[in-house]
């Protein structure tokens, strides 16, 4: 039984609970916040951060469920020094910084942390790698959507009128196509993919300067196609409050003479943090196995063979899936 504890319960962190029940060979020992544990409710004893220490040993793998932007670069490097650990790191620019403050930890204590895994970066990026080692002559497309961009959705949400809103990121479908019929386009930003939002206004807000704002925002809007489209706070509350999301990567190359290959991943989520908290799961399974091993030290998706990744055995693989 490989036993498990969650560090941060947001929408990570629940997807991570409800997964690890879909995993009999992994146990969830605790919960581990910020906040006061009285006030967080979790299928598992739930402690404060403070408490850690005392686990060193007690747990196999961490699950970091923090925010990317300021959590885990400071949880990621502290944890990997008492634990292997797993996470989600999602600022792609800064992926190599991070690599690097969690490898010294790990390398140094003995424990392996796998970092930046979940869909993209993580199952995406083992779709460019793979289709670009197979193809070396050919151009990489990544589309995103469709799905709730929460960075965009903030941005939404702090403009002045604004009570609610939302941001959709939707692949423009003329692009796929061009794609996947292997005319090897050059796409601009905006030829990739729309944004489309829905808005609920404050009492008085005047629609037409909120629409504006929005569709000239630089950075987040103002490269794209916007729409906005204005809502009751019921139909918001009905309609947008879950978190879809998903996307393609396709690499379309060229072999031998003239023959056109193209090789296509899809996702389609009804829930990203569950399906990204599923595949944190997973690597869990693969970080305590390396660490039997004594393989350790910072990975990443790109370095982790993918029948540690499943619960059966390699013979059984062999004879079921290859
Ligand atoms: P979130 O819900 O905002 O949670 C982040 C942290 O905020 C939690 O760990 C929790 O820490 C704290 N928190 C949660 N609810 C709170 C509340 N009501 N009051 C105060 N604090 C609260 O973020 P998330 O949706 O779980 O996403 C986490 C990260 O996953 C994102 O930053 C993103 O980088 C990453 N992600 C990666 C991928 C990928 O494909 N690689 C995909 C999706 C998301 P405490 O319990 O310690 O307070």
């Amino acid at each position: 039984m490989i036993r498990v504890g969650i560090v941060g319960l947001g929408n990570l962190g629940k997807g991570v609970e409800m997964s690890l029940k879909q995993n009999p060979d992994m146990e969830l020992v605790g919960v581990f916040t910020r906040r006061d544990p009285a006030g967080v409710t979790a299928g598992a004893p739930v402690y404060s951060i403070s408490q850690l220490n005392d686990f060193a040993g007690k747990i196999d793998v961490m699950i970091l469920c923090g925010g990317s932007a300021t959590d885990l670069p400071e949880q990621g490097p502290v944890l990997a020094k008492l634990f292997n650990t797993v996470d989600s790191f999602d600022t792609h620019a800064k992926i190599p910084e991070y690599y690097a403050a969690v490898d010294a930890a790990a390398a140094q204590s003995n424990h392996v942390s796998i970092i930046s895994t979940g869909w993209d970066p993580g199952l995406f990026s083992l779709n460019r790698l793979l289709a670009e080692a197979v193809l070396p002559e050919g151009n990489e497309y990544t589309f995103w959507g469709r799905g709730v961009s929460q960075g965009h959705s903030d941005a939404i949400r702090r403009v002045a009128g604004v009570k609610r809103g939302v941001q959709y990121t939707i692949p423009v479908e003329e692009a796929v196509n061009r794609v996947r019929g292997g005319e090897n386009p050059e796409l601009t930003t905006r030829q990739k993919h729309l944004r489309e939002c829905f808005v609920v206004l404050e009492d008085g807000a005047d629609a037409e300067l909120v629409a504006q704002t929005i569709q000239n925002m630089p950075n987040y809007f103002s490269d794209y196609d916007t729409t906005v489209n204005f809502i009751s706070e019921e139909e918001f509350t009905s309609t947008h409050t879950t978190m879809p999301h998903g996307g393609m990567v396709l690499r379309s190359g060229r072999t031998g003479e003239s023959s056109t290959q193209i090789i296509e991943f899809g996702l389609k989520l009804d829930s990203n943090p569950e399906f990204t908290a599923s595949v944190l799961v997973a690597y869990a399974r693969a970080a305590a196995r390396l660490a039997a091993k004594g393989d350790f030290g910072a990975k990443t998706v790109f370095d982790i063979p993918f029948g540690l990744l499943s619960p059966k055995a390699p013979d059984e693989l062999r004879k079921n899936l290859l």
